[in-house]
């Protein structure tokens, strides 16, 4: 399989050097050159598989001409053997036609542990074969670090660098990332925002000097890899409730849109997905453009969902190259628009052919407490804030033609005892795989948001200079 950029400018790569570099050197993100597909039969005989055979299946075609079948098999086992659920991905029924996907048995209890996983084992495969070192930098609003910390800790060939905006995640989330005590791991909490992180993030990768001297990779949604191991669990989850013979709708907290995303590969890959449900939170930049072309940034407003507190959404640019059929043109403009004035529209059949597929809904904190407490008491079920916007996106949207609807649940509750107390009166028990991170000592550096500062801070800590 061969990958291109959105933006047409960076060199067609294949799987491995798409993982290792993440960004396109154009500044764009790597998609595949086409889309694998599965025949509806193809589909059908994945049913009572377990999830790594599905898992299998489904990212085979990416990795094809790369790796082979025994290696990516053991490389899947390995990396879903610390899930805590035998399923993996369990379905929970709250309403007639209506599911919750649980996301979060990883060893973070966030969705992200499924593609991070992986991708920590791909990297350390890979690596060793080529006998490279590569330093990741990644921006987290709270818990993509974390994920990938765990995932990357004590690797011989890595050095992780990880920013996040200070006093912007929750206590856990901060904790479960600066209380790894590795060698290989650094956290930088960084005086601003989310958006300003990922600036950072992006400022490092566009400078080509810094970029090859310590062979920077991304862990961030946009590395291909997290998009791919993603597709796996719509699969999943479609099969089991009837697919590929119903057609399944997904609502999906949104934040960097790569798990939304991953739905729309599945479906491009032939899963018979009827609609994909953005949820939002007060940054609801998604759904003013889903709902009337209205892409335009406004401050990023803190909510109860930090996952979600993000204004410009990375991986929307490789739903705009496939709306534009790979015109990496209308992409630039796009993008060129985007930056100047902090505004953009798409050319209105584009906007069409993507309400096809995409709805979406927004949900205050208000109503992030109220559905909390009305799932409590209607099912007995905690949900996180950032599930509880799907939830609600899911019942807004509910399927006319009664088919299913699942609403991912991204983050197990107790990472966010505060605001589940607020709703319920009382917090979640922190799972027995977490308790330690409460009493152990912080490891991280506070910086200013300026990227000489970050650069040089990365510059002195990573082992990989001159090696
Ligand atoms: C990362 C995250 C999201 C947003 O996912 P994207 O792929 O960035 O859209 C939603 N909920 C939780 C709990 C997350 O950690």
């Amino acid at each position: 399989m061969k990958y291109i950029s959105t933006r047409g400018k960076a060199p067609v790569l294949g799987f491995e050097d798409v993982m290792l570099s993440g960004l396109a050197v154009d500044g764009g993100l790597y998609v595949p050159q086409e889309w694998p597909s599965f025949t509806t039969k193809q589909i059908s005989e994945m049913q009572g598989s377990s999830y790594n055979e599905i898992a299998e299946k489904v990212t085979m075609p990416f990795v094809d001409g790369e790796l082979d079948n025994v290696t990516l098999r053991k490389l899947i086992e390995d990396s879903y053997s610390r899930f805590g659920h035998p399923d993996k991905a369990p379905l929970i029924q709250i309403e007639k036609n209506m599911w919750v996907l649980e996301l979060f048995h990883g060893p973070t209890l966030a969705f992200k542990d499924f593609a991070l996983q992986l991708l920590g084992n791909l990297f350390e495969e890979v690596l060793k074969r080529r006998e490279q070192r590569i330093t990741i930098v990644g921006a987290t609003s709270g818990d993509t670090g974390s994920a990938a910390i765990e995932a990357c800790k004590f690797r011989d060939n890595i050095d992780i660098f990880i920013l996040h905006p200070e006093g912007r995640t929750s206590e856990i989330q901060r904790r479960q990332m600066t209380t790894v005590d590795a060698k290989n791991v650094h956290n930088i909490s960084i005086q601003g925002s989310f958006d300003d992180c990922q600036d950072l993030v992006k400022l490092m990768f566009g400078d080509m000097d810094f970029r090859n001297n310590h062979n920077l990779s991304a862990v961030n949604s946009i590395n291909w890899v997290r998009i791919m191991a993603q597709v796996v669990y719509y699969f999943t989850s479609a099969l089991a409730l009837g697919a590929p013979d119903k057609k399944i709708s997904y609502a999906v907290p949104t934040g960097n849109f790569g798990d939304v995303f991953a739905g729309y590969v599945a479906k491009k890959m032939g899963l018979s997905i009827e609609r994909l449900i953005v949820a939002t939170n007060a940054n609801d930049i998604l759904s003013r453009f889903f709902e009337r072309n209205d892409m335009s940034v406004r401050p990023v407003v803190s909510t109860l969902s930090p996952s979600m507190d993000i204004q410009v959404s990375s991986n929307f640019e490789r739903l705009v190259f496939d709306l534009a059929q790979n015109d990496s043109g209308v992409v630039r403009r796009a993008i060129k628009s985007f930056r100047d004035t902090g505004h953009m529209e798409l050319p209105f059949g584009m906007l069409e052919s993507a309400r096809q597929t995409f709805a979406a809904a927004r949900l205050e904190d208000e109503g992030i407490l109220a559905v909390i407490r009305s799932l409590w008491k209607s099912c007995n079920v905690v949900v996180d804030p950032h599930t509880a916007t799907g939830i609600h996106a899911a019942k807004e949207k509910l399927s006319q033609h009664g088919n299913p609807v699942v609403a991912l649940a991204t983050a197990h509750p107790a990472k966010f005892p505060d605001s589940v107390a607020a709703a319920i009166g009382h917090s979640p028990r922190l799972p027995d795989k977490l308790s330690h991170i409460m009493s152990a000592d912080e490891q991280y550096v506070v910086l200013p948001a300026d990227i000489e500062t970050v650069k040089q801070y990365v510059a002195t800590h990573a082992n990989s200079v001159g090696s």
